[in-house]
This record gives C-alpha cells, structure tokens and sequence, in this order.
C-alpha cells in the first residue's frame, strides 16, 4: 500500500492554491484540492474581479455624461442595481466553472470541504475522511478584520457583504483608507450614494507615494466624495431605518449602510496549525515562511494572502512557481504548461 494518498494537498481553491493544484498535476503528481467555499477563492467570488465589473459600471455614468460633447444624443437613462448584482454573479459562477474545470481537467482532484491538519501529512476532512500527503500547500487566504468590537459593530458590513447589497444605499459611510475601501468609495459615488470616507491616520492610501496620495485625494473630493481623516467610527447605533455612525472627533453622521474596509486578518485559525507544528510568523500573525514559501515544517508550505505578506493575487500566483519547482518535483526539467 502506497505511503501517501497524494503527492500534494492543497488547502484552498483561491488564486495561489488553484495554480499549485494545476501545475503540480501537470508535473504528474497525485494532487488533491480542497475549498470549503467556491472556487476562485477571494479574487474570483468576492474580491478583484466582482469589484472590477462594480468599477466598469460605475464608471459607465461618467461616460455618458461625456458623450453629449462628443455628439451622442443620450435619452434620460436609468439605472438599477439589482440587475447589475444579478449579471455580477452569473458571471462569477461562470468563472468559478471555469477554474473548476481547469483544475479538474490538469489532473487534480477537488474536494468540496473545509480541510484541517491532523499532523504534519495527514489533512482530515470536514467529511470525516482522512487523506494522507507527501507535502501540503496551505493557501487558506485571509478574511475581512473588523477591528475593536464597538457598540454596534453587528451593523456593519464588510467587502464580503457588499457584494450582495439588495438596494443600492442612498448614503454610505466607509471606514478605511486602503484601496480597498477607496475603491468601494468610488464605486458607490459613481453610482450617485453619497460617500463619506472615515480613515484614522493623516491622509488614505498609507505606504502609497505622496503625490499619489495627494492627487488621489483631490480628486475623490472633486467627484463629491467627503473624506474625513484624523478620526474613527467608534460607536453605530441604529435608531430606526437608518445607521448613525459616532465618531471619535465627537460628531455623527447618518447613512444607509456602514462598511469596514481597515484590513485583512490571514486565515490561520482552526486550520490545526498545532497539530502539525507550523509556526506563525509573531511580525504578521501569517504563517512563517522562507524565500521558498516553505514553513517551519519541511513537507509543508504556504503561499498567498495566508503568509500576509503582499496581499495581491498576482504575488499568490507567483509564489507557486519557486515553491513546487525545484522543492517538490526536483527531477522534472520542463515545466508545464502554465
Ligand atoms: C474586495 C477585494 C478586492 C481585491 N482586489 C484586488 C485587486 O484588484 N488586485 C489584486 O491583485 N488583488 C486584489 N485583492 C486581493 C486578492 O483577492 C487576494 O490577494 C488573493 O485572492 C489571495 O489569494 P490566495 O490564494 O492567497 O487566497 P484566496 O483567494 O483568499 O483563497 C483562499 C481559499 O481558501 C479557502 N479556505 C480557507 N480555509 C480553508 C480550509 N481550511 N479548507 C478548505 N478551504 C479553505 C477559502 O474559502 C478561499 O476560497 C482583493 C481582495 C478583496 C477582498
């Protein structure tokens, strides 16, 4: 009887996961992928790609603002969200059919359920099964971080959430300065919410060239959008339909929706970690990894949003190739196709 069940198990079906389960199947290996939720991980169901068709289409009411210079004779037109929501997510199960059978289609076999460790090569399943692995990737990504628990706090949304608004806010108030909650700002304002920006530091887009930052600003400001900065959303009460946000400069602002975008916390809890001895990174609270993406443990390594280092789906992408490569598939001299 073979020692393993598999060459490698992947734990994640998001950006990094699902291009380590393709290429090493195309390497030959015996390779199983497990994803408790929906293929495509973040960036295909709930991250860059359903916030880019959000950007196109709020970009489309400026577009026709310009076109009556240009000659276009544009009627009264109207827009209405839920039609937008409905195509989003057909397109995204289209998309996650696609990496589905991508991945099917390199080798791979995909398990629909959460995976945790047992030790350091066996993964049990939430089914009960148990798979034994010569090396484990763990690309587990990470999740929206509330932040201090404020009065309140259950009244807020996050980009998870945002994604299946049933109505388009007449107000919304978003805490966060990073590109993900200035991107939701400028999504919502090109579809005519009224946005207010909260962000505790000086100005958004922290780590960002100051220029950039500067002009960013300005022009989110020319478009209507009020940016607050130097404060923080520290209460939310809901008296009625609407949502007062409290803020730490003493004043209040009403809306329709409260959304948290202030960070990303890496999914590394109630993975078993301990059982197999991974060791956190104590800078990050992500996994500790070397330039190879290996952990502390040497059969088992981390790529992506889990190591919470760069969090962008091309860097998790790329983090696969020096990892299975010349670690776990040494004797192979060509690579797959990728
Ligand atoms: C709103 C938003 C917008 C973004 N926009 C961009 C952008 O424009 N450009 C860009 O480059 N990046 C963007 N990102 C970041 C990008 O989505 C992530 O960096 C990328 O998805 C990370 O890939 P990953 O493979 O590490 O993890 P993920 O894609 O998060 O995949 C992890 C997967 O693991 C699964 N999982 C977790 N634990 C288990 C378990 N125990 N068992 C089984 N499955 C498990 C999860 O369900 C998930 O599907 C955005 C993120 C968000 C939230």
């Amino acid at each position: 009887m073979a020692e393993f069940d598999v060459d490698l198990f992947v734990i994640g079906g998001g950006s990094g996961g699902v291009r380590a389960a393709r290429i090493a199947a195309g390497y030959g290996a015996r390779v199983m992928v497990a994803e408790e939720y929906r293929m495509g991980g973040t960036c295909v169901i709930r991250g860059c790609v359903p916030k880019k068709l959000f950007v196109i289409g709020s970009h489309i009411q400026h577009e026709i603002e310009d076109a009556a210079g240009f000659g276009w004779l544009i009627p009264q037109v109207d827009f209405d969200w839920p039609t937008l929501v409905a195509n989003k997510d057909k397109e995204i199960a289209r998309l996650e059919g696609i990496y589905t059978t991508n991945v099917e289609k390199s080798g791979a076999r995909i398990v629909k359920t959460r995976a945790v460790f047992e030790d350091a090569h066996t993964l049990r399943l939430l089914t009960g099964e148990t798979v034994k692995a010569k090396y484990v990737l763990i690309a587990t990504g990470g999740a929206p971080n509330h932040g201090p628990a404020i009065p309140g706090i259950e009244h807020v949304i996050s980009s998870n959430e945002v994604f299946h608004l049933k109505e388009l806010p007449r107000r919304i108030v978003i805490q966060g300065g990073g590109y993900i909650a200035l991107e939701f700002a400028c999504i919502f304002a090109g579809f005519g919410t009224d946005v207010t920006v909260i962000y505790r530091g000086d100005n958004i887009l922290r780590g960002f060239d100051e220029d950039v930052r500067a002009h960013v600003r300005a022009e989110m400001e020319r478009q209507g959008i009020t940016i607050l900065t130097g404060c923080t959303v520290n209460k939310v009460d809901k008296p009625g339909k609407e949502f007062i946000s409290h803020l730490s400069n003493g004043s209040s602002i009403a809306s329709d929706l409260v959304m948290f975008a202030i960070g990303r916390h890496p999914n590394v809890a109630n993975l078993g970690l301990e059982n197999a001895s991974v060791a956190i990174n104590p800078n990050n609270g992500g996994i500790a990894v070397d330039g190879w993406s290996q952990t502390s443990v040497p059969n088992i390594y981390a790529i992506g949003d889990v190591t919470h280092r760069i969090n962008l789906t091309p860097v998790a992408i790329r983090e696969t190739t020096p990892t299975l490569r010349p670690r776990c598939f040494p004797n192979r001299k060509s690579a797959p196709s990728d």
